[in-house]
């Protein structure tokens, strides 16, 4: 993506009266770029909301930021009695109620005032938003993506998990998007896809986004990592644009490569038949590879015994997929199959 361009910043603070005290909730927005908003709901990360401005004056879009005096946890009180509360913990009733009682102070007024603060975050998110992102640290050995695995105790909460054995594992990524889950495991990133339909509600965003099936992506880097967290946030914030609603998406290699510009609106046939279309092409000169994500329109199902096919030299480049009948036939796991291209040169 074009980082070129520097956008010029507008804020505006909201205050919010919660209880007794006044929560600064600040909007910035560089330029008009409404398909990206970030969120930085804890206002101890510092090194995820640096990481957001700087990304955001190379692409534009909006951070919303609440500003609790660098402190994680939201405290307040109604008639004398203190309230305290995760403000990644308020986006469901339940999460509200756990997270009141886990601070030690629960009230069914705290809870509506909380309701109250959370749905004033989420009227600042316009409905069409593309990609929502949220920008988290943690500390080294807390939380991490064996907190998923098959081995952590959010384990259920996954329906795939990529670990990738050169990234450090309190960096990674979680989304509620298989597209997002695809595109960040090509590039060999840690990421969870999160299983929207079981998942835990502890109130947080990924699980208010992933209950209503929208793409949202959580961007978990340690304290102080932020070259790191900014180069995740670069991938996460341009997710590919598909071309077909009733489609499938793949990630495929192409093994010994050149780099092939433009060639992310490649079409794909089987014969005479367009039967799906290249959505992205990265290059890596390292390892001589092309990788990305590719559609294939539903009703041509994939299996273990289709060979993919790329001809030419750009612009003139063909792929085609073909069908080997003398080969066994499994369906191909799109969340862990990559599928590689044949490339003749
Ligand atoms: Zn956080």
């Amino acid at each position: 993506m074009k980082v070129t361009a520097t956008y010029t910043l507008k804020q505006t603070e909201f205050i919010y009266r919660l209880g007794d005290v006044d929560i600064g909730v600040v909007v910035y927005k560089y330029n008009n770029n409404p398909g990206i908003v970030l969120v930085g709901p804890h206002d101890d990360e510092v090194t995820a909301i640096e990481v957001s401005k700087a990304v955001l004056r190379k692409t534009g879009g909006t951070l919303i930021k609440i500003n609790n005096n660098r402190q994680r946890l939201v405290s307040f009180r109604i008639h004398g009695s203190l309230f305290q509360f995760d403000p990644n913990r308020m986006f469901t009733r339940q999460g509200i109620i756990m997270s009141l009682n886990k601070y030690g102070n629960y009230s069914p007024a705290a809870v509506t005032k909380i309701s109250g603060f959370a749905s004033f975050i989420l009227s600042k998110i316009s409905p069409n938003t593309r990609n929502v992102i949220a920008l988290h640290n943690n500390h080294k050995g807390q939380y991490s993506i064996e907190t998923y695995d098959n081995k952590g105790n959010l384990y259920r909460d996954s329906r795939a998990v990529y670990t990738d054995s050169t990234r450090d594992k309190d960096d990674f990524f979680l989304t509620t998007d298989e597209v997002f889950y695809n595109k960040i495991r090509g590039y060999r990133y840690n990421v969870i896809l999160q299983n929207n339909s079981v998942a835990f509600d502890d109130g947080s965003l990924s699980i208010y986004y992933g209950k209503k099936n929208k793409s949202y992506v959580n961007v978990e880097a340690e304290h102080g990592k932020s070259d790191e967290q900014l180069k995740m946030l670069m991938i996460a914030i341009n997710p590919p644009k598909r071309k077909s609603k009733n489609s499938v998406l793949y990630n495929y290699v192409i093994p010994d490569s050149v780099d092939l510009k433009n060639a992310g609106n490649l079409k794909i046939y089987f014969g005479e038949k367009q039967v799906g279309t290249l959505l992205s092409a990265s290059y890596s000169p390292v390892f001589h590879t092309t990788f990305g994500q590719l559609e294939i329109e539903t009703i041509y199902t994939l299996y273990s015994n289709s060979d993919f096919f790329l001809t030419g030299k750009p612009p003139n480049l063909k792929m085609e997929v073909r069908i080997d009948p003398t080969r066994d036939k499994k369906p191909v796991d799109r969340l862990k199959e990559t599928i590689r291209v044949n490339f003749r040169k």
